[in-house]
């Protein structure tokens, strides 16, 4: 996977992406990041990226010009070849058959992303170009008629789009093939299968009077696996109880949460 990130501070992520699983990943080339500077993709002297809004108001917006003529340059496409239909100029662009190039607008407007949507880039996808936005915005042309996804990181404001560019870049490579040490460290994960991951402990088994669960010591395989079910439907119904909804549970999973919810725990 390749991420192309476009951003007037190109330092924000001089970092981030040197640590841990994301260094390890592009260190093995499972992944390829690349910086570019929006100003670099200005002609004029002063290398203008932003102007006043149209009608008045405060605050500046991000010019289109620039963000067009970066992701045409970085895609191969000619200004104006894909105005019609962007979307589907862009699917044929990966380099892996069938994958296809994301043209990625944060923005607090677009979609929520979570694992589902991290799940559907990793597979689906053999490049993301993500653009950070900054002051009010950028020029609504740019998502009417470049992007191919505009997506939120959840309903706040932020002052731009480098963080949020860093999750996605974070929680789609660990979902890549071989970017985790196992292959299957992400199946429990949370949201994975539908619930929140169970508790973890490590040593000491016991700490200023806080004991592990016996179950997790005993070395009984089958009934750790049981524990952790249940601990899982647990944190999801304490902390997420809409998750439950969607989860795929057994008809005596939804018995057991239901003699819970009902104030009668079994556990
Ligand atoms: N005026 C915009 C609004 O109210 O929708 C907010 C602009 S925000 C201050 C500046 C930039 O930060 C946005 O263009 C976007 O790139 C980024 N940003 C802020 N919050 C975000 C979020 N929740 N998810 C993704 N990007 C966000």
């Amino acid at each position: 996977m390749r991420f192309d990130l476009l951003t007037i501070f190109p330092g924000f992520f001089s970092g981030p992406f040197d640590f841990g699983i994301i260094r390890r990943a592009r260190q093995q080339g499972i992944i390829e990041i690349a910086i570019h500077d929006l100003r670099s993709f200005t002609f004029d002297k002063h290398h203008i990226v932003d102007d006043r809004p149209f009608g008045g108001g405060d605050g500046m917006v991000l010019k289109p010009e620039p963000i067009f003529r970066a992701v045409e340059t970085l895609t191969g496409d000619h200004q104006g070849d894909h105005q019609a239909d962007h979307q589907a100029d862009h699917q044929d662009d990966g380099d892996q058959a069938g994958k296809r190039t994301a043209v990625v607008l944060l923005s607090p407007q677009g979609r929520i992303f979570n694992q589902g949507e991290a799940e559907r880039f990793a597979t689906q996808c053999s490049r993301m170009i993500l653009i950070c936005g900054r002051y009010e915005g950028v020029d609504e042309r740019v998502v009417e008629n470049l992007v191919t996804d505009e997506i939120s990181i959840g309903d706040y404001v932020l002052t731009g789009g480098e963080t949020p560019a860093m999750v996605i870049v974070d929680a789609v490579t660990r979902l890549l093939p071989n970017a985790l040490g196992s292959e299957t460290s992400a199946v429990y994960d949370s949201f994975s299968d539908g619930l929140l991951d169970y508790p973890h402990f490590t040593r000491p088994a016991e700490f200023r009077d806080w004991r592990v669960p016996e179950v997790l010591i005993g070395g009984h395989h089958a009934e750790v696996a049981r524990w952790r079910r249940r601990a899982a439907l647990l944190k999801t119904l304490k902390m997420r109880p809409d998750l439950l909804d969607k989860a795929s549970l057994s008809d005596d999973e939804r018995r057991w949460l239901d003699e819970i919810r009902n104030g009668d725990p079994e556990i």
